[in-house]
Order: structure tokens, then C-alpha cells, then sequence
């Protein structure tokens, strides 16, 4: 039975808040209290992405992530992972990242950054975050072995 509390009609906080690499390393994922509005922020707007990708079931591979599992993951300082404010996506039921990168840019959710990410592998995704009221809308690429952000879909 699941009893992991829904952040909003989709998404809960265990999928928002697991990580194989935080258990794997006893790192202790759990989502603090101040958070908690940013985390349900953001599933909301995952409500609105799941629509606009034909209601297909999102999975999220990494949302939330305390400092000490960003580090290990190699996320940068200021990632908005790191603020519960992002969340990397797959929707193999619509489409590859690229489909999906491409479809979300094409819409008119607000978000801040959309990057297509590992486009060339097939662990492809896409990571979208949300910073309310200042959303940039930028859309990005960037490659597996390489540090640059490259503007658009690449
Ligand atoms: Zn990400």
C-alpha cells in the first residue's frame, strides 16, 4: 500500500523525493518542511505537463535532492533541484526526451529552464524547474560528457 502523502494528484512525495543513489549511499533524502511549498509548486506544474503529454504516466528520475545527494551526483551549487523548484522527466509512453523537449517548449506552460539532457543516449531526459513569478523560459540542450549549455534543441 502506498502512504507516501500526494504532493498533488499524480505525484507524491516518495516519487518526488526518491533517489537509488541517495539509499545506495545512506544519504538522507527527506524533503524538509520549508520546502514543501516549492515541492507542491512544482507538481503542479508536472499536473500540467502530464496533460499536455496525453495524460501519459510521468516518471520523474530525480526531483528533490538535498545537498550532500547533489554533490554526489554531480548537480551544480545552484541547482534548483537543490530548492525542490526542479525535476528530471521521462514519458516513454509519448515519446523520446527530444519529442518531449520539443512538445513542452511548443506549449505555453511557464517554466524557468528546459533542458534536453544525454540527447544521443538512451537514458535521454528532459529537466524542467519552475521559479514562480520569474520564469525565463530558456530552452537548452547539453550533452553527456560535456559541460556546455547549448542555447535551444540541439
Ligand atoms: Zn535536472
Amino acid at each position: 500500500m502506498n502512504t507516501s502523502p500526494q504532493l498533488s494528484p499524480h505525484f507524491s512525495l516518495r516519487e518526488f523525493t526518491a533517489s537509488a543513489t541517495a539509499d545506495r549511499l545512506n544519504i538522507d533524502n527527506s524533503l524538509p518542511a520549508t520546502l514543501q511549498d516549492n515541492a507542491t509548486h512544482t507538481c503542479e506544474q508536472l499536473e500540467k505537463i502530464r496533460a499536455i503529454l496525453g495524460n501519459n504516466p510521468l516518471i520523474i528520475t530525480s526531483g528533490w535532492r538535498t545537498p550532500a545527494l547533489n554533490k554526489v551526483v554531480g548537480g551544480s551549487a545552484s541547482s534548483d533541484h537543490a530548492t525542490a523548484r526542479a525535476v528530471d522527466i521521462r514519458c516513454p509512453k509519448f515519446g523520446t526526451a527530444r519529442t518531449i523537449a520539443r512538445t513542452l517548449a511548443a506549449s505555453d506552460i511557464e517554466f524557468d529552464q528546459l533542458i534536453l539532457e544525454s540527447p544521443t543516449l538512451p537514458s535521454a531526459w528532459v529537466h524542467i524547474g519552475f521559479r514562480k513569478g520569474a520564469n525565463r523560459r530558456q530552452v537548452l540542450t547539453k550533452f553527456a560528457g560535456d559541460k556546455t549549455y547549448y542555447a535551444g534543441l540541439k
